[in-house]
């Protein structure tokens, strides 16, 4: 990353920023593991950069009222109520369990589905989680849409997938409850108790890219992510690396495209684990003066529809030979 950013932030943005780095509170640097700290996403009263993001959400909200109410936009987030438990847990086996949630979650709105074994560093601090397991959704996002980033239409696609993701998600949870077990329903914008990329990550939805988000051999990184919290006996998802970290190590197109020069180039220690990073202090000033900005998933080769199969054949290939 060149240490010259080329954007300015506005004023009233200038204003609002804490004197803490968001890298700082992120771990960046940090040779421990620990649970991540909320940084944004989470209760403005409960953040360092609260202030920043309640200016972000109601100007966003102002400049673009489609996302206004997502409770009633944008085809909206499904009932906030959730069924009732069954008083006993059915019969079956982990397996059994597996196969039908899937088939459930595939057949409710869910593009992608996945389930990894609950790792308390994924828990939020000041957070809890006590369930073994998470059911991780993947909802695609339209290319057409996204790749209109930074203007609005792209946030609006990215809403009404959060929104799609919050109704898969309140669906499972109610199906697995009326199978008799506990389930904790999470569909973003805002933060659950838990970071839900590492969860992908574990279960098979693909690998970290440079950019900070996800590849994944079908959908690239246009698609976003819910998940449902459980203590139904399932049975975890292996990784898939198919060669996309690779591909990052010799691509430049986010960085390049990225207007405050906020992508690394090189992995960075954050909390023990060596990664592909995105500079908090440099992207948020841009995300939240065009809501949400999206340049980087955009232009994400593996973005573009049709592309990520065959390229993720051809980089398995060349990690075989
Ligand atoms: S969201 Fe925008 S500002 Fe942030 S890293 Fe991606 S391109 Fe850069
Ligand atoms: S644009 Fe290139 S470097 Fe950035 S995440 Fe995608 S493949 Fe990796």
């Amino acid at each position: 990353m060149s240490s010259e950013s080329v954007f300015e932030p506005c004023e009233e943005q200038k204003r609002l920023v804490p004197d803490i780095s968001g890298n700082a509170l992120n771990g960046l640097g940090e040779e421990a593991r620990r649970r991540p700290t909320p940084i944004y996403w989470h209760s403005p009263r409960k953040l360092a950069h609260g202030k920043l993001q309640k200016w972000m959400l109601e100007r966003t909200s102002r400049l673009v009222p489609e996302t206004a109410d997502l409770k009633a936009s944008l085809d909206g987030r499904g009932p906030e109520e959730r069924a009732a438990k069954a008083s006993a847990p059915a019969d079956g086996t982990p397996t059994e369990w597996t196969a039908k949630a899937k088939e459930f979650a595939l057949a409710n709105e869910s593009d992608l589905v996945g389930v990894a074994r609950m790792d308390p560093t994924w828990v939020f601090d000041g957070y809890d989680a006590d369930y073994p397991w998470m059911i991780v959704l993947g909802l695609e996002m339209d290319h057409a849409e996204l790749a209109t980033a930074p203007e609005p239409p792209s946030v609006i696609e990215v809403m009404r997938q959060y929104n799609r993701g919050t109704r898969a998600a309140r669906a499972l949870t109610d199906w697995v409850l009326s199978q008799g077990y506990d389930a904790l329903a999470h569909g973003g914008p805002q933060a659950g108790p838990v970071v839900m990329i590492p969860a992908a990550l574990a279960c098979g939805f693909g690998e970290l890219g440079k950019h900070g988000s996800i590849i994944n051999r079908t959908y690239g990184s246009s698609f976003r992510l819910a998940c449902v919290l459980t203590d139904m006996p399932l049975v975890a998802d292996q990784a898939d690396i198919f060669g996309a970290d690779d591909f990052c190590q010799n691509c430049q197109l986010c960085t390049k495209a990225c207007p405050p020069d906020a992508i690394f180039r090189e992995k960075q220690t954050v909390r023990g684990e060596k990664k592909w990073y995105v500079d908090f202090d440099k992207c948020v000033p841009y995300f939240n003066e065009t809501h949400g900005c999206g340049i980087c998933i955009a232009v994400c080769p593996w973005s573009r529809p049709g592309i990520a199969p065959n390229l993720a054949e051809k980089m398995s290939r060349r990690q075989r030979s």
